[in-house]
């Protein structure tokens, strides 16, 4: 047994989540942190939303509201939309807690003591009407480089050259047309080149990532700059060092601040047990030789932040690197075991934009679906390995041919035929299992080695693949066998076999699906006759900050209960639930009015 650590993304609460978005952090670490929990890890599984920097602000001061205002707006849409897909997050908070700005000013203060943490002055643009930073993208003017009108502070995307802003001819802010002034200002900077041989080191001791992430996290060490950790803007967290503390102009940068998230909920999750050091067993491996490993969701956009950036905070607080130092007060930390990252997600062959409504989001979608039915498209058909496109017409077909012809009708039909002819799940005919029933019950105890190492390493398409096999493979058991073919009484003790075989592969098979499709493998354990918590489900609480701030809600649960990752034999006898579909099936209709939605 370890402690498995699920660290994903946080997504910012500049507005609602899309599908785009769950498809690459969200349903991915649900499948991994069930199947873990399933199988007897202590798993910890954190997130929250990302609430500080610059576009809140830039949106807030839109709307005539506070950045708070706009977060707990946007903090309550996304959780509650994060319970409905039942992601089973142990805790998922925000980055407004005063747990969480504790939290991150320790480890700046402890990356400053280490040397990792250098002031520097630099030429940045500021908003002269507000005297904000004003970042780079938020600069727009002509390219010095090709005269493209609209290059972007950052890049030109016209001729794909990186530019700094002051090189821009005739910049102007996009957020309300001003000329930027170029000022000096004094910021602190991470000094990365410092740690760039420790996070080498630790690269070259990687295993079983996908290639594609370690080449990219590898090329970025070769050009590692000091980056920029402080803005000029106010919401934010204050910078911990004399003389800057209480300065309300000058706050950490949100990129720093979000990433410490995952050390600051888990830290969260512990005190609100009552252990407040509980959160240790997934953060420190050194103490009596535990077994502690991290895994980190995300998009690929977000790859740098997670295999470069964040382990050089834990590696410089912990005092790792040119500079060595002491750990800092919150002890020595666990660099990732494994970023997961995932690829896009498109949408009806175009990219996912709010502004362009090339979107749907998650609560309109589960206004229309089911979201087992959302959640299995995902485990299929999800930007896994490779960049996928979500159709209409694709989500239709896989929603009716696999989710319901396939893995629907073999529930159903069973748990029918058994219902109406025993009532209960049927014994086995004393006379014994022929060698095709075996086989099946073979191949379903088969599957839980075969799906459960597929997902342990992240091959989630692979495993519902393996799984819905098992499916197919009892379909197609029942269409031979044909049980509503023995309708004379001597043949009824064999019709008993042949559905106590299918009931308990349909049994086996839900469990292996129950990671996937945690909704309906409740009502499945439930039409098969079971009591009691299944695939335990998150609640949004609404608690109060640990430290004095305004009460927030909160995603949790109690992950304790529920099916173990094995095949529990079914006892003949056990009532069967009346019957009814698990899966709907939609109509093709749907298709267009949902291209009409997207036009519209
Ligand atoms: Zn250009």
């Amino acid at each position: 047994m370890s402690h498995v650590l699920a660290a994903v993304a946080w997504p910012y609460a500049n507005g609602p989540r899309h599908i785009g978005h769950v498809s690459g952090f969200g349903v991915p670490s649900d499948v991994f942190a069930r199947y873990m929990r399933m199988a007897g890890h202590d798993v910890l599984m954190v997130s929250g939303t990302d609430e500080h920097g610059t576009p809140i602000q830039v949106q807030a001061d839109a709307e005539g509201v506070t950045p708070r205002e706009l977060a707990d707006r946007y903090n309550r849409v996304i959780a509650e939309d994060l319970r409905a897909l039942g992601l089973s997050y142990d805790l998922f908070t925000r980055t407004t807690t005063r747990n969480h700005y504790a939290v991150v000013q320790e480890l700046f203060a402890g990356l400053h003591r280490n040397g990792y943490i250098v002031p520097r002055v630099t030429t940045g643009a500021i908003s002269p009407s507000t005297g904000r930073t004003l970042p780079d993208r938020y600069i727009e003017g002509t390219c010095p480089i090709c005269g493209y009108d609209s290059a972007r502070g950052d890049q030109c995307d016209n001729c794909g050259n990186q530019l700094d802003p002051v090189d821009l001819i005739n910049p102007k802010s996009k957020i309300n047309g001003e000329t930027p002034e170029f000022v000096e200002t004094e910021h602190f900077f991470l000094d990365l080149p410092a740690l760039a041989d420790a996070l080498r080191q630790w690269l070259d001791g990687r295993e079983g990532w996908r290639p594609n992430v370690l080449r990219f996290s590898r090329n970025l060490l070769d050009d590692l700059q000091p980056r920029a950790i402080t803005r000029d803007l106010e919401w934010g967290v204050p910078i911990p060092l004399d003389d800057w503390r209480d300065r309300p102009d000058k706050r950490i940068y949100v990129w720093f601040d979000a990433v410490i998230g995952y050390l600051s909920a888990s830290i969260e999750w512990a005190r609100r047990t009552g252990d407040p050091e509980a959160w240790r067993r997934w953060w420190s491996s050194d103490a009596e030789g535990r077994d502690a490993r991290s895994y980190y969701f995300m998009g690929k956009d977000n790859i740098v932040f997670h295999s470069v950036i964040w382990p050089a905070l834990l590696g410089g607080y912990s005092g790792a690197g040119d500079h060595d130092g002491e750990p800092g007060a919150l002890g020595r930390l666990n660099l990732p075991t494994e970023v997961v990252s995932s690829e896009y997600l498109t949408m009806e062959g175009r990219k996912f934009s709010s502004s362009r409504k090339v979107v749907i989001y998650v609560r309109d979608f589960l206004e229309r679906y089911d979201a087992d039915a959302l959640r299995y498209f995902i485990a299929v058909a999800g930007p896994e390995s490779n960049d996928t496109d979500f159709t209409w017409a694709e989500f239709l077909r896989r929603n009716n041919d696999e989710l319901v012809a396939g893995w629907g009708n073999l529930v159903n039909r069973s748990v029918s035929m058994a219902a109406k002819n025993f009532g209960a799940i049927p014994p086995v005919d004393p006379a014994g299992l022929t060698e095709a029933d075996e086989a099946l019950l073979a191949t379903a105890r088969a599957g839980f080695d075969t799906v459960g190492d597929l997902i342990g390493r992240h091959r989630q398409k692979q495993a519902i693949g393996e799984a819905m096999r098992v499916v197919a493979e009892a379909n197609k058991y029942l269409s031979e066998q044909a049980p509503w073919k023995l309708k004379v009484e001597a043949d009824k003790p064999r019709m008993g076999t042949i559905l106590h075989v299918a009931l308990q592969v349909v049994s086996d098979a839900n469990t292996l699906l129950t990671p996937f499709l945690p909704h309906s493998a409740q009502q499945i354990h439930e039409l098969l006759g079971g009591t009691g918590v299944h695939a335990p489900m998150p609640v949004l609480e609404e608690v109060d900050d640990l430290d004095g701030g305004p009460a927030y809600p909160v995603l949790t649960g109690d992950y304790t209960v529920g099916a173990r990752w094995e095949s529990v034999p079914l006892e003949a006898g056990r009532p069967l639930a009346a019957p009814k579909p698990v899966f709907r099936k939609l109509d093709p209709s749907i298709v267009e009015e949902e291209l009409a939605r997207l036009a519209g």
